[in-house]
């Protein structure tokens, strides 16, 4: 295990973390508080705060891990506060606890107690080694039991060597710390690595994991950046890691002046490396998300012993102020590798919405199942780079997992829905576009328009063409996906006309 204790912001060792954390996907954390002895009115200060990371996201470079042990009674708070912000929320690195909400409250609070008002307010993603037990246990066909089991006797189950927990209430505010404190505070944040390897190897293994993107790092050779962002799975993670390489050539190639530079402009850039899609996988499918409400910043004295057992993820969300407001570029946005065809997705609450976006030319599909569950919406989006629509303040909540590409629709009548969302997103939309689109089921139409009688050919047996429109030499439209046959009668004239006020294009 490779410990370094980071004292002052001046230190190597302080350097080394930053680096480090721009270069995790994965990080164990923990912290250690002088024990309160009796109830009081204000929470523990915490003093030591341990970030494991895990470098590079090869399971076969697993080794690679380092600890840092943070002294936060030798640094300023102040100095550390934003870059504890950013990684605990950084949608880049996955962090893992044990009943982490405790060790959250009270470090937000030594922090407040230090002028960095509001501490800590949200960790994500998160998983909960809890959580990860109770999985690898349900996988052994086990009885998964509803008492939450120790990190030690967790340990000793998945990892075959158990903590030793007696220095858990030994004094941590004192310096310096012995050398078998700092065995036993950074092996708590490494054990959570460890135990998530398991995890991870297992979920692999059941094929969760998808190796598209491995394949493509082997075969990436000839692959031109063009061949790359076409690619259906097109991922901006594959050039963020092409990125991440070529910077860490340069970095390798430079002088160490250079490589400070370099490393403080490229921050900005990049910040953080992106996960690779396996670890990715099981965010989405497992990720949590730590969430301290205004009622977690008062110390109930009242609290039971032993109560950090029963505190839960929690999920609820405090407000929902804001985060229904579209804050950067959609996912068809052409800088972010998008093709520049705005995409929706309108959940089972909006669906009229789908079907008036479909007849404004807009590509709006809906949920693959009739009740579907966030974790499948959500999934749909991602897959299909789609922008969410709901009107469920809850699937909010999921907004982590899919960044800016959920959005909450305000208004309640179609027509205003239709509205809102061409503002939001800045639709252009054009009378040629209206109509041009299957409102059945979301398919473009065949290129050519077909004649009476071919029409009559392609209808036989599947939908019935009215014999009034026989002599009219109408044109007719077929949609590709579902075969549906479309006509400019009066009702196309109609819509167009509805949709032409509707959109207010006359304007
Ligand atoms: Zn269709």
């Amino acid at each position: 295990m490779d410990v370094h204790i980071v004292s002052s912001i001046d230190s190597p060792e302080f350097t080394h973390l930053t680096r480090a954390l721009s270069r995790s996907t994965l990080i164990g954390l923990d912290a250690e508080w002088k024990p309160i002895r009796s109830q009081q009115s204000t929470f523990p200060m915490v003093t030591l705060l341990q970030l494991a990371c895990q470098l590079g996201d090869d399971p076969a470079q697993w080794d690679e891990s380092l600890v840092f042990l943070l002294d936060l009674a030798s640094i300023p708070l102040s100095s550390i506060w934003e870059l504890l912000k950013d990684v605990f929320v950084s949608p880049d690195i996955l962090k893992l606890g044990f009943k982490f909400k405790q060790d959250l409250i009270f470090l937000s609070s030594t922090f407040r107690a230090q002028g960095c008002d509001p501490g800590f307010d949200k960790v994500e993603p998160y998983l909960d080694i809890t959580n990860v037990y109770k999985f690898l246990q349900h996988k052994q066909g086990k009885k998964v039991s509803k008492d939450t089991k120790s990190l030690s006797a967790i340990c000793k189950e998945v990892l075959g060597f158990s903590l030793c927990k007696e220095l858990q209430c030994s004094d941590w505010s004192h310096r310096p710390l012995t050398e078998e404190q700092i065995r036993y505070a950074a092996t708590d944040a490494h054990c959570l690595l460890g135990i998530f390897k398991v995890f991870q190897a297992k979920v692999v293994k059941e094929g969760h994991s998808c190796n598209k993107v491995k394949e493509l790092r082997q075969f990436n050779v000839s692959l031109g950046l063009k061949d790359i962002l076409e690619m259906p799975d097109g991922d901006n993670k594959l050039i963020g890691t092409k990125f991440c390489n070529a910077l860490d050539i340069v970095q390798a190639t430079a002088s160490s002046e250079d490589c400070e530079r370099i490393a403080k402009g490229v921050e900005v850039i990049r910040k953080t490396k992106p996960m690779d899609e396996s670890l990715w996988k099981i965010v989405r499918k497992y990720g949590e998300k730590l969430l301290l409400r205004e009622s977690d910043r008062i110390p109930k004295t009242s609290k039971k012993k032993g109560k950090k057992g029963s505190l839960m993820v929690d999920c609820r969300e405090k407000q929902l102020e804001n985060s229904g407001d579209w804050q950067g570029p959609p996912p068809w946005d052409i800088s972010l590798g998008g093709d520049g065809c705005p995409k929706f997705l309108c959940d089972v609450m909006v669906e009229g919405l789908a079907k008036h976006l479909r007849c404004v030319g807009v590509d709006a599909a809906i949920p693959h199942s009739k009740k579907p569950e966030p974790r499948e919406l959500i999934d749909q989006a991602y897959k299909e780079k789609r922008v969410l629509l709901t009107r469920d303040a809850k699937l909010l909540r999921h907004q982590y997992l899919i960044r800016n590409q959920i959005y909450r629709v305000k208004n309640l009548l179609k027509n205003e829905q239709l509205l809102e969302v061409i503002e939001i997103f800045q639709l252009k939309i054009s009378e040629d576009q209206l109509m041009s689109r299957c409102t059945k089921c979301n398919g473009r139409f065949i290129q050519k328009p077909l004649t009476t009688e071919e029409a009559i050919e392609a209808a036989k047996g599947f939908q019935r063409i009215p014999n009034c429109l026989f002599d009219k030499n109408l044109e007719f439209w077929q949609c590709m996906d579902c075969n549906q046959l479309y006509w400019e009668g009066t009702q196309y004239h109609n819509a167009v006309q509805k949709f032409i006020d509707v959109c207010k294009l006359n304007e």
